[in-house]
C-alpha cells in the first residue's frame, strides 16, 4: 500500500542511504546555509561545479545533480517558497516541489528518495502545514502513478521534536 512506501525518520539527510536525496535550494542554487549548505559540504565541490551549469531553478521547480561523495547516487535541488511571499500561492507551490521531485526521481529510475522539510527552517513556513502538503502531495503522487518506481520515501526530521510534528500528518 502507499502508505507502507511512506515514512518519518529521524537524523541528517546527508547520510540518508537512499538513490535520491532532495535538497531545499535557493534559486542560485549556488549553495547557502541549513540543509542546503550540509548537502554541499558533504557532497564537495563538484557538487557546486554542477550546480553552476544549471542556470538557477525557480520556486516549485527540480532540477537533479550527481550525488559526488554522498552515498545518493543524486541529489534533486528544489527550491521552496519563502512564507507569506508568494500571495496565498504558497501551498501550492510548496506541493510543486514535492511532485516534480518525485517525477524528476522516477525519470530518474530511483527506487529511494529522502526529503527534508522543504521551506521550513529560514524560509518560514510552518512546520505542521508543511507536513501536511508533503505527505499529501506523496500520496497523490503514488496514487496517480502507479508505475512509479519509487519503493521507500522518508521525511527527514532533523530533531524529534520535528519528528513529532510530522508524523501525525501520516496518521
Ligand atoms: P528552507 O530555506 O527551505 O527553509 P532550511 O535549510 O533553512 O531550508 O531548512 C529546511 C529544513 O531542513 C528545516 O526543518 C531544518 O531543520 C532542516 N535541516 C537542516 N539541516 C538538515 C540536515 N542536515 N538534515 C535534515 N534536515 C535538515
Amino acid at each position: 500500500m502507499d502508505d507502507e512506501r511512506l515514512k518519518v525518520v529521524t537524523g541528517d539527510i546527508t547520510v540518508q542511504d537512499v538513490d535520491v536525496i532532495v535538497n531545499a535550494a535557493n534559486g542560485s542554487l549556488l549553495g547557502g546555509g541549513g540543509v542546503d549548505g550540509a548537502i554541499h559540504s558533504a557532497a564537495g565541490q563538484g557538487l557546486l561545479e554542477e550546480c553552476r551549469t544549471l542556470g538557477g531553478c525557480g520556486v516549485g521547480e527540480a532540477k537533479a545533480t550527481a550525488g559526488y561523495q554522498l552515498a545518493a547516487a543524486h541529489v534533486i535541488h528544489t527550491v521552496g517558497p519563502v512564507y507569506g511571499r508568494h500571495d496565498g500561492a504558497e501551498p501550492d507551490l510548496l506541493a510543486a516541489c514535492y511532485r516534480n521531485s518525485l517525477s524528476l526521481a522516477d525519470e530518474l529510475g530511483a527506487t529511494s528518495i529522502a526529503f527534508p522539510g522543504i521551506s521550513t527552517g529560514v524560509y518560514g513556513y510552518p512546520k505542521h502545514e508543511a507536513a501536511d502538503i508533503a505527505v499529501g502531495t506523496i500520496r497523490e503522487y503514488l496514487r496517480s502513478h502507479p508505475g512509479s518506481s519509487l519503493a521507500d520515501i522518508r521525511l527527514v526530521a532533523f530533531s524529534k521534536s520535528d519528528a513529532q510534528i510530522i508524523s501525525p500528518a501520516l496518521l
